[in-house]
């Protein structure tokens, strides 16, 4: 994959990210303070502005440009987590011009790693990485397989879906939904429901 193909997915996950503020903004109304959406839609703005005015020449500089303006521009807990993800990504992938589905799985997994390092989260505690880890499991294991990069890809998606429905009946250990201890089982968690977005992204960018 070229510097296009990252590109492409970052438009795709700012378009959903736009298209499902309101949803991101109520699901965090119930269980946070309302600014998933908000905060996220604004952030990939900035982010889709940053691309136009300085072209990425790689995959790297697209992932460490997205992720440093996502850092700057979000606000709330969702902003360095998603910089951190995509940051990691950048650094993984270097200065190189193409790069492989392995290369983006291990990218991926290595910014799983860095969002818990980061906050301190980990499966089951009811956050974007109950959408996140399983997705890059799956998209490990499925290139790992052989299989083709769009099958692996909609592997992710599947796994990010499940993660994000099974951490419904959970109750939050991270972030501001744990304020609410039990109060919080039952609901979706918005940066998991925004992290299903951004692998949805991904493999939209594949087709
Ligand atoms: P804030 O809570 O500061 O308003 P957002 O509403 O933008 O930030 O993002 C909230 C989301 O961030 C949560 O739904 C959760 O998925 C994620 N999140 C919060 N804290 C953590 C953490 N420590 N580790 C991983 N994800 C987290
Ligand atoms: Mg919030
Ligand atoms: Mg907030």
């Amino acid at each position: 994959m070229d510097t296009g193909f990252f590109v492409a997915w970052i438009e795709a996950a700012a378009r959903a990210v736009a298209a499902g503020r309101e949803r991101l903004t109520e699901l965090d109304a119930a269980i946070g303070d309302a600014d998933h959406g908000v905060n996220l839609d604004r952030g990939f703005t900035a982010v889709r502005e940053a691309l136009a005015a300085d072209p990425p020449a790689t995959p790297g500089r697209a992932l460490t440009l997205t992720g440093t303006t996502l850092i700057r521009k979000v606000g709330g807990a969702s902003g360095p987590l998603y910089g951190t993800v995509f940051r990691q990504m950048g650094a993984v992938l270097g200065s190189d011009a193409e790069t492989t589905p392995d290369a983006l799985a291990d990218a991926l997994a290595a910014a799983v790693a860095a969002v818990e390092r980061l906050g301190g989260a980990r499966e089951g505690d009811k956050t974007m990485i109950d959408a996140l880890a399983p997705a890059s499991r799956a998209l490990s294991d499925a290139v790992r397989a052989g299989s083709a990069f769009e099958e692996a890809l909609d592997a992710a998606v599947a796994a990010a879906q499940e993660g994000a429905r099974a951490a419904i009946p959970l109750r939050a250990r991270k972030g501001r939904a744990s304020y609410l201890g039990e109060r919080s089982a039952g609901h979706e968690d918005p940066g998991a429901a925004s992290s299903v977005l951004i692998v949805t992204a991904l493999r939209a960018a594949a087709s």
